[in-house]
């Protein structure tokens, strides 16, 4: 490893950098090269004891704190990543493989739109509600643990971050460790931004170490996890007994809906693009394309013109699709690639294996498959990789119930002709977010998941109000 790579062994405790209680490191590798990129700290239960304490601390001065004073700090946040956006977009790059294109579009700027949108929501709410002879008051939950995904870094630890600062909570943060170049430079952000001692804490670690020992903490009250539906579901049983409130953002299969009169030309590079931006890393991702059976070989021409002319390669340079994360899912991808041929799909560009002159990172070659049906496992489970599959229907009645047979229901797109036709499709998909005839995302709006996508809402106001407690207060006095 060259000396010019940094070294992360320290954790944030109680506004200071301070050493782990262990001595044990990780090696971070590069995805596109396959190479070290530096290296970091694995902390354990001790140092999730230490920040608690700091949290629970800070807590007691924080919670008290106005609207006004977080705002301050929120804007100050803002600046510090406004100021350092160009650094962040190299970090994403390093971390997961992003390309500079993708960067400059979204990883960037969506983390400075998270912290923003968290002011407005903090300006929106209304934390005191007189109701009959009650006030009803909303407080800040106490201790958040937020551990994050590794997929979407800045726009991740921006959004968990802000929201509890808003709230008027204090924070222990686990970025993971996919992720840790992008949310160190993200945690010394928050360092400049002069919040009190003890109200920002970050611990370093693995998932199974560090996040178990947060959901076991009886001294923390929320945990906001994003991550797989595995780890979630032992997060709510480990937290369960110190009766934690939770907010799970877990995986997906979104469908992407076209129905029929929509304009191929204009529809199927949309279709391409939500799956397989990103890497197809995304839980929001279109990744089941629901076409008329009538316009499936025409929409399908169409999205393979798209794939044939992409770039895939070198993130730093001009690709469109970088590598994916790493070689675990690298490997996991090539095994679902295998079961869409194993079970019939038809492949119609891509496959297994590494993309000619590719072989150094971990690339996947972008991947069509057509005539998928419903029940194949490449349309059931979530590949988290740049694999299509188009799903043919007969009828726009049997396009929602293939939309809605899937254990996951997280987000949705519809594209169609008519507009107040397409809104009703929308209606009817069991997801909580569905995008009408666009793909830019509005993270102002409530993000989360129906069914086994999750529990709770991140973004906004309704991301803030999950970390809030609700007090009524009874004033039987005024009726004396
Ligand atoms: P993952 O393995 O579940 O990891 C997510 C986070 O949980 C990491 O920080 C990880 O730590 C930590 N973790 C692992 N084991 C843990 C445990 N026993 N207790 C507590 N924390 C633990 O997820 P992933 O595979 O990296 O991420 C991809 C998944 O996230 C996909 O399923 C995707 O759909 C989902 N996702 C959902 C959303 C959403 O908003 N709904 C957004 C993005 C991603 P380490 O990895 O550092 O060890
Ligand atoms: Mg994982």
């Amino acid at each position: 490893m060259a000396s010019s790579q940094p070294v992360y062994d320290k954790i944030y405790i109680n506004g200071e950098w301070v050493a782990a209680s262990t001595s044990e490191m990780a090696d971070l590798i590069n995805p596109a090269t396959g190479q070290v990129s530096g290296r970091v700290v694995r902390g354990n239960a001790k140092d999730v004891d230490r920040a608690v304490k700091a949290a629970r601390e800070a807590f007691k001065t924080y919670s008290n704190t106005t609207k006004q004073e977080r705002i301050h700090y929120l804007n100050a946040f803002a600046a510090e990543y406004e100021k350092r956006m160009e650094d962040v977009k190299r970090a994403v790059t390093v971390d997961i493989g992003a390309p500079v294109s993708f960067c400059n579009m979204m990883h960037g700027p969506a983390g400075l739109t998270t912290i923003r949108n968290s002011i407005d929501a903090l300006n929106e709410i209304e934390l005191e509600i007189p109701r009959g002879q009650s006030m009803i008051v909303r407080e800040p939950i106490g201790v958040t643990g937020l551990i994050s995904a590794w997929n979407w870094p800045s726009l991740m630890m921006c959004s968990k971050v802000s929201t509890a600062l808003a709230a008027g909570c204090t924070i222990v943060f686990k970025p993971a460790e996919l992720s840790t170049h992008a949310s160190l430079l993200i945690a010394e952000m928050l360092e400049v931004v002069g919040l009190p001692m003890g109200v920002f804490n970050m611990v370093l670690g693995k998932g199974s170490v560090v996040g178990d020992a947060m959901s076991q903490h009886p001294g923390i009250d929320f945990i906001s996890f994003t991550g797989s539906n595995g780890v979630g579901a032992k997060i709510a049983r480990t937290s369960a007994d110190t009766v934690k409130r939770l907010g799970l953002e877990l995986g997906g299969k979104s469908a992407f809906m076209v129905l029929p009169g929509a304009e191929v030309e204009k529809v199927a590079p949309l279709a391409v693009m939500v799956v397989m931006l990103n890497s197809g890393q995304s839980c929001g991702a279109g990744s089941r394309t629901v076409v008329p059976k009538d316009m499936q070989e025409d929409f399908v021409a169409a999205m393979k013109a798209v794939v044939r002319n992409f770039k895939v390669g070198d993130p730093t340079r001009d690709a469109d699709l970088g590598p994916v994360v790493s070689e675990k899912q690298w490997r996991t991808i090539q095994g679902y690639i295998q079961a869409g041929i194993d079970e019939g799909a038809r492949l119609v560009i891509g496959g297994t294996g590494k993309p000619e002159g590719l072989e150094e990172g971990f690339y996947v070659k972008p991947t069509i498959f057509a005539d998928v049906s419903n029940h194949m496992t490449i349309a059931q489970e979530e590949i988290f990789g740049p694999v299509a599959s188009v799903i043919p229907y007969a009828s726009v009645e049997e396009a929602i119930e293939i939309a809605n047979d899937s254990p996951y229901g997280l987000s949705g797109f519809v594209f169609g002709p008519d507009h107040q036709q397409a809104n009703e499709v929308a209606r009817q998909m069991r997801t909580g977010y569905v995008s009408v005839n666009t793909i830019n995302l509005d993270l102002s709006a409530p993000w989360g998941g129906y069914k086994k996508s999750g529990i709770g809402r991140e973004n906004g106001v309704w991301g803030v109000e999950d970390m809030l407690e609700i007090k009524a207060i009874n004033n039987y006095a005024n009726l004396l």
